[in-house]
């Protein structure tokens, strides 16, 4: 039997000259705009505890990665990072620009948004910047207070085939083109007559996903992913702040906070067993939590797993049908079907569902923390064992920490 919808959420379309669409949000599944969230807690957090990049706090195992890629995968990295290096140098001074003419002095959010859609974002929307997501490392560097939050599609083909090497072609590929993106975004903003900070998406100033859940562009996923209206986790998300005068946008309910407890595919076809199946409060948010020590090794060695990804019903086949179908059977779109559930891993062969791949217990042995923690804690442990250390070792370290503080702390680099 049918369910009873709750509401109706009306979204504009992928393209500017595409229609709205709308998405049933059913009864049992209607939550709250955006996510559940203790203020005082989120409050208390940002500033006893405050968030840092994982370009610093786990820099060592983002430096190991590179020692478990394929050849392939290596060499495609290179490439890709120096093809991506200039965008994110020229982001890291937009801050310090001036404007290039005198302030319109009107609202200028619609005009930013259609330039966007121009662009070829899939999504926009605007939001106050909200700095206490702010990296500790990143809090000065963060200048003006409203943020525009933007949205680029990767391509759906190439996602499908997740994980492996052409899924990263587009995975990277879309990082590039958004970094060029949003230069000439924000360019556009300063011929309005206004400042524009661009936040690259690989070097990031905050995590961005609750300001796009604030801005209505969608929610967060079991999966630890935006699930957005028009293409679910598929996208890759940039922002840009402004002091020009812009409105903002509201947090919508889409039913996602809850239907991810229906569905829960994320979770069950996870290879690494690292989604959580149940939901906590963390930092003053409820969220399924995600396991990072164990998705780590194996995002690094298989392609960027992100099956994740791939096996999200709102990402393979839109909210909006996803949403229809619960409404019209009280089922999940495509559970249980090798169409949605089915991958496969290299060297591993094919997983329908039901099945998932075993790794060696020694994958799971990696380096944890900053560059500087790992050093230490790796030497430390020499010293444990032995009761003492080599005069070689002691090399070794010294070694280790000139090229640390000649090469610095971070290691700037895509998720
Ligand atoms: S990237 Fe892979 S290992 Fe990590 S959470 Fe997603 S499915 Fe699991
Ligand atoms: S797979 Fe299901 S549970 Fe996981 S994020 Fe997508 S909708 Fe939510």
């Amino acid at each position: 039997m049918p369910k009873k919808v709750h509401h109706v959420v009306r979204r504009a379309g992928i393209r500017l000259e595409d229609p709205d669409i709308e998405i049933p949000v059913a009864e049992d599944i209607a939550g709250v705009p955006g996510i559940p969230q203790r203020e005082k807690d989120v409050a208390f957090y940002s500033r006893e505890y405050p968030l840092e990049t994982q370009n610093v706090e786990k820099a060592a195992d983002r430096e190991w990665s590179w020692s478990v890629y394929t050849p392939e995968v290596f060499e495609y990295r290179e490439r890709h990072e120096e093809a991506n290096k200039p965008f994110v140098e020229a982001a890291a001074v937009t801050g310090e620009m001036e404007p290039t003419a005198e302030p319109v002095g009107r609202d200028i959010t619609e005009e930013i948004r259609r330039k966007a859609y121009e662009l070829g974002f899939g999504d926009v929307g605007f939001t106050r910047y909200d700095r206490r997501y702010t990296f500790a490392s990143k809090k000065r560097w963060v200048k003006f207070e409203h943020a525009i939050c933007v949205a680029l599609e990767q391509d759906y083909a190439q996602t499908q085939s997740l994980p492996s090497l052409e899924a990263e072609f587009a995975h990277f590929g879309t990082y590039e083109t958004e970094n060029a993106q949003c230069l000439e975004l924000a360019g556009f903003i300063r011929t309005l007559g206004y400042h524009a900070q661009v936040h690259s998406p690989n070097d990031n100033s905050a995590p961005f996903l609750p300001m796009f859940v604030e801005a209505g562009m969608g929610q967060l996923g079991a999966n630890g992913q935006l699930l957005s209206p028009h293409f679910g986790s598929r996208a890759r998300l940039a922002v840009i702040t402004t002091d020009g005068p812009i409105t903002y946008d509201k947090p919508v309910d889409y039913g996602v906070h809850k239907f991810c407890q229906e569905c829960l595919v994320c979770a069950d076809r996870c290879p690494a067993r690292a989604i959580m199946r149940d939901k906590v409060w963390w930092r003053g948010v409820e969220k399924n939590k995600l396991i990072y020590d164990r998705c780590r090794p194996v995002m690094s060695k298989y392609e960027g797993c992100a099956v994740c990804m791939k096996v999200c019903p709102i990402q393979r086949y839109g909210m909006k049908p996803v949403m229809e179908h619960y409404v019209e059977t009280g089922e999940v779109l495509g559970k249980g079907t090798d169409n949605l559930e089915g991958f496969s891993i290299r060297e591993k062969g094919y997983f329908g569902p039901g099945q998932l791949p075993s790794f060696d217990r020694e994958l799971f042995d990696f380096p944890h923390g900053t560059k500087d923690e790992w050093l230490f804690a790796t030497f430390k442990k020499k010293v444990e064992e032995n009761g003492e250390v080599t005069a070689e070792e002691q090399t070794e370290f010294i070694r280790g920490l000139k090229q640390i503080l000649a090469k610095g702390t971070t290691t700037i680099g895509d998720e």
